[in-house]
């Protein structure tokens, strides 16, 4: 079945060491006259209130892509994952128009005002089972900060049910360090919040390997996270992406190309990269985690992914499986029938191309998948989780064996027991997970 994901490619600020697509939700926007038509004969205006203008076009570029594609799932789809980008950066009334639309399209019509007829929206089976009876996970990303009452029980309305908060650390010193916009209180204030909501599905995001960040800081954070009995974590290492100003310090700290200079002369007087972790410490971190983690009656599932039992995320699970997927919203990703898509990020552009009545893409971005793509995502996606892969299930579907393929490389992992096959699954050995990336290159056809 399908899962879909929503981009919202909004933040307050943009973090440091971020490569999502998103801008200032107080951009200001250049509207075209094909989207506001013209005024006074001139093709272009500068709207007067920049925030909600820009949301404006990306909700009316969104509900045309919404009606131009929700035959795409006409069996339903298995999750739904708002993400961003800040969704939550949305004013309550942006943020009801966005869940109006998805769920006009893709769940049940239901508006603030008809929401009342509920006696209790989150328990209502209408907006939270499939076609086939399942329950739905629907997540929406939050970010403290950003949160209110009022936002959470919209989103409890519309029947979201599990909430993904961006809390990254618990240390307001490396907080600021990586330019993030809230601090340790914010944190606190939203989880408070979302569990008075009743939300009872909760996933904290936390970073390892910041600057300047030591052993004792990272153990402080997983355990102030713990304390808040999350049912998930995510926990990520930094890594430098490119077009992020952490990247771009880092160039240039390398190179000293002067095209940088103007840009990093602000962030080199903070010396961030000359505190950065090295390896043997990220691995470290990871490696502490784990079994603290693992302590504390979370399992982990994947190698970035921690639940307790029940409440490993569906929505992510549903790409590790090499499932179908719907993305709507600027740069966001679909992939369906192994043809990979992706919007263009231009939020004015997106909606013009939407408002002539074609499918905005982005040319350079779609890839009809072949077989040894298709092959080398599905080891690659799979091999991430601890359940492995099913090989039975390669077989069937690529209609060859496993050993066919990747024969001796492959035999060469098993014998130093850096995978394991058993019982018709290939796994990872559980302390190699942290060099899974650097042998998972050896699958790539
Ligand atoms: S809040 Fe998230 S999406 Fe927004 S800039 Fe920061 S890391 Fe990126």
């Amino acid at each position: 079945m399908t899962s879909l994901y929503v981009h919202v490619p909004f933040c307050v600020k943009k973090c440091s060491y971020c490569a999502f697509y998103s801008v200032p939700y107080t951009a200001p926007i250049i509207a075209d006259s094909k989207i506001f038509g013209s005024v006074d004969g001139a093709d272009h205006m500068l709207l007067s209130d920049p925030a909600s203008d820009l949301v404006f076009v990306y909700l009316r570029g969104l509900e045309r892509e919404l009606e131009l594609r929700a035959k795409e799932a006409s069996q339903g789809v298995s999750s739904l994952f708002i993400g961003g980008g800040t969704p939550t950066v949305l004013n309550a009334s942006q943020l009801d128009r966005l869940l109006n639309l998805i769920y006009r399209y893709y769940f049940k019509a239901l508006s603030r005002t008809d929401s009342t007829e509920l006696s209790d929206p989150i328990r209502d089976p209408r907006i939270h089972t499939s076609r086939t009876g399942q329950v739905l996970e629907k997540t929406i990303e939050c970010n403290p900060g950003t949160l209110d009452r009022e936002k959470l029980m919209l989103c409890r309305t519309y029947g979201i049910n599990r909430i993904s908060l961006g809390a990254q650390s618990f240390d307001d010193r490396l907080l600021k360090s990586i330019d993030r916009i809230h601090t340790v209180e914010d944190i606190h204030r939203s989880v408070t919040l979302i569990r008075q909501s009743g939300i009872d599905n909760l996933n904290l995001d936390l970073i390892f390997g910041l600057p300047g960040q030591r052993m004792g800081d990272w153990q402080d954070t997983l355990r102030q996270a713990i304390a808040l009995s999350p049912e998930h974590l995510s926990l990520y290492a930094l890594t430098l992406e490119e077009d992020t100003p952490l990247h771009k310090e880092y160039a240039y700290s390398q190179a000293g190309s002067p095209d940088c200079k103007e840009t990093l002369d602000g962030l080199n007087s903070r010396n961030r990269l000359d505190r950065l972790p090295d390896d043997d410490l990220q691995a470290d971190m990871y490696e502490w985690a784990v079994s603290y983690l693992q302590s504390c009656g979370y399992g982990r599932y994947e190698v970035s992914n921690f639940a307790r039992p029940g409440f490993e995320c569906k929505h992510n699970r549903s790409y590790w499986r090499g499932q179908d997927y719907i993305g709507l919203g600027p740069g966001a990703v679909s992939c369906l029938n192994n043809v990979r898509t992706r919007n263009p990020e231009d939020i004015a552009g997106y909606t013009r191309i939407l408002e002539s009545g074609q499918r905005p893409l982005d040319p350079s971005a779609t890839e009809v998948l072949t077989r040894e793509q298709q092959i080398s995502e599905f080891m690659m996606l799979g091999l991430r989780t601890a359940d492995g892969i099913d090989t039975a299930e390669f077989s069937a579907k690529f209609q060859t064996e496993i050993q066919d393929i990747y024969g001796q490389i492959l035999q060469n992992y098993i014998d130093r027991d850096i995978f394991r096959l058993a019982e018709g699954r290939l796994k990872i050995n559980p302390a190699c997970f942290f060099v899974l990336n650097a042998v998972l290159v050896d699958f790539i056809l």
